[in-house]
């Protein structure tokens, strides 16, 4: 344990980290900051005596990331440069409007910093700044996507999105027959496309007729839960029957689309937004990317222009956010820096190589992967062959410290009583770990899901309480999870954790 817990004399006395957070001058007005007055200075306390409880916390957390297996498809770790912009100065700052026009003062710095991220985003994917520009303040994915329909579609405007349940995100409109589940669907109107039950494939032609009854303003090509890769071309041709944008929602195959190893959405679509955390590998945020110039050239030959770029930041700035998070768009800059490194490359190349061995692995162990296999960086593992549940395989596994999530798999009756688990490679291919070692996990993986079995035998009922109940007291049951925990922690401690271990 003392090997991942942080030294506190390192911390203060590391003369290039007191540089970053505290401009390399650790006194106040010449004096001593916590000794020199008949106060405490409050600011330059260490977490640790500041405030123990949250610091305890932390330190707890940081444990479990080093000895767990993190498969969630959506996480990642972030480098140790990400998390010095984030706990940099730059944290500090209000900076409302854009490069040239700001509504503070104090901001000399941040227009090139906010224009750095803007070319390194362009440059990153390889876009003309003539035919594309881009917004890096938006919070997050969320925030993205919902300015984007406030900018292009408008109130009550029409989305049509992958439903949720068959791996489509929630702010591409979900509800449900009874609730208008995310905001997306209360203010724009909504119609969501399906996967085929049977193949798991997305289904384009019922998409296609769909759309010919609905009229979309936008459709949106994106999914967080789907291991192919999306066919953008036919989006544009769907769209197109009724002059309709195609958003891209690119948010977890963004590192994988910078390096050229899945499907590339610019070609074919009008709107480009993505989260920055998940395959970028970068700190919490949202980017948006949209066309300029001609859209498209009419028979009479007029050309009807693009004109989503003043909409778009608009709706990010004043429409929906205030003060941008600037010290995350530093951080935006340095991801987009890395991902440009041949070394970025190979590391997603490794991502789909990993998610490869998985799905072969458990396959190979019979195992129901939905869609047969993955162009990506994530696997669905249906569990409905074993007749067990996501929920179920998700808590024994958890109980192992290996953290993945249940989710739906086409053709389920109810999200309530999801049938699978989603399964991705970007964190631990991070943690540097390599083909062998995702054998490995798929090995550990099919040993806790038929400890899940032996714990649903064990059970005195059918319910997911009961389930628990037995995961949590039957000694059989516990002694088999503690054996199981050990090795899968034994195996994890081996592999460092990306921009921590110094920390
Ligand atoms: C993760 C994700 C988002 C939202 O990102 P947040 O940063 O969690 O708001 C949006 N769209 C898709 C497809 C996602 O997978």
């Amino acid at each position: 344990m003392s090997d991942i817990i942080p030294e506190k004399r390192q911390r203060v006395e590391d003369s290039s980290k007191v540089d970053i957070m505290a401009g390399g001058e650790p006194h106040v007005n010449g004096k001593s900051a916590t000794n020199g007055g008949s106060h405490k200075w409050f600011g330059d306390e260490p977490l640790e005596s500041n405030d123990p409880e949250i610091h305890a916390l932390i330190i707890k957390e940081k444990i479990r990331q080093k000895r767990g297996l993190e498969l969630i498809a959506s996480e990642n770790f972030t480098s140790r440069a990400v998390l010095e912009t984030l706990g940099s100065c730059l944290q500090n700052k209000y900076c409302e409007g854009y490069p040239g026009q700001r509504y503070y003062g104090g901001t000399q710095y941040y227009d090139e910093l906010e224009r750095m991220c803007q070319r390194r985003a362009l440059e990153a994917y390889g876009l003309d700044p003539e035919k594309w520009g881009v917004n890096v303040q938006p919070y997050s994915g969320s925030p993205a996507n919902f300015a984007v329909y406030t900018a292009v579609v408008g109130p009550h405007g029409r989305i049509m999105g992958l439903d949720l349940p068959d791996g489509g995100h929630l702010t591409h409109g979900f509800m449900t027959s009874k609730k208008k589940i995310s905001a997306t669907s209360v203010f724009f109107e909504s119609m969501p496309y399906k996967v085929n039950p049977e193949t798991g494939l997305i289904d384009y032609d019922a998409l296609a007729v769909n759309a010919r009854l609905f009229h979309p303003n936008m459709i949106i090509a994106g999914m967080s839960c789907y291991s192919r890769n999306l066919d953008y071309a036919r989006f544009r041709q769907i769209a197109d029957e009724h002059g309709a944008y195609v958003l891209a929602d690119m948010a977890h195959v963004s590192g994988l689309v910078a390096t050229g190893v899945v499907a590339n959405p610019f070609e074919y679509c009008d709107i480009v937004t993505s989260t920055t955390h998940k395959t970028l590998r970068g700190p919490r945020a949202g980017i948006i990317f949209y066309r300029k110039g001609v859209r498209k050239t009419l028979k009479n030959g007029t050309q009807v222009m693009y004109e989503i770029e003043k909409p778009i930041n608009e709706a990010v700035f004043p429409g929906l956010q205030g003060g941008p998070h600037m010290h995350a768009i530093a951080g935006v800059a340095v991801a987009l820096k890395q991902a440009m490194q041949p070394e970025f490359k190979t590391y997603c190349q490794n991502v789909i190589e990993n998610a490869r061995v998985m799905c072969k692995s458990l396959m190979s162990r019979g195992y129901k992967i939905s869609t047969g296999g993955t162009d990506v960086h994530l696997i669905l593992l249906d569990l409905r062959p074993m007749e067990l549940d996501g929920a179920r395989g998700e808590k024994v596994l958890e109980a192992i410290s290996i953290v993945l999530n249940k989710n739906t798999c086409p053709g389920d009756k109810s999200a309530l009583k999801p049938s699978g688990l989603r399964i991705g490679t970007p964190a631990l291919t991070s943690r540097n770990l390599t083909a062998s070692d995702f054998e490995k996990v798929a090995d550990f993986i099919d040993k806790g899901l038929q400890l899940t079995k032996e714990v649903v035998a064990a059970s005195p009922g059918p319910t997911l309480k009961e389930f628990k109940e037995t995961l949590a007291t039957n000694p059989a049951i516990v002694a088999k999870v503690n054996t199981l925990k050990e090795e899968v922690e034994n195996f994890a401690q081996q592999f460092p954790l990306p921009g921590l271990e110094h920390m």
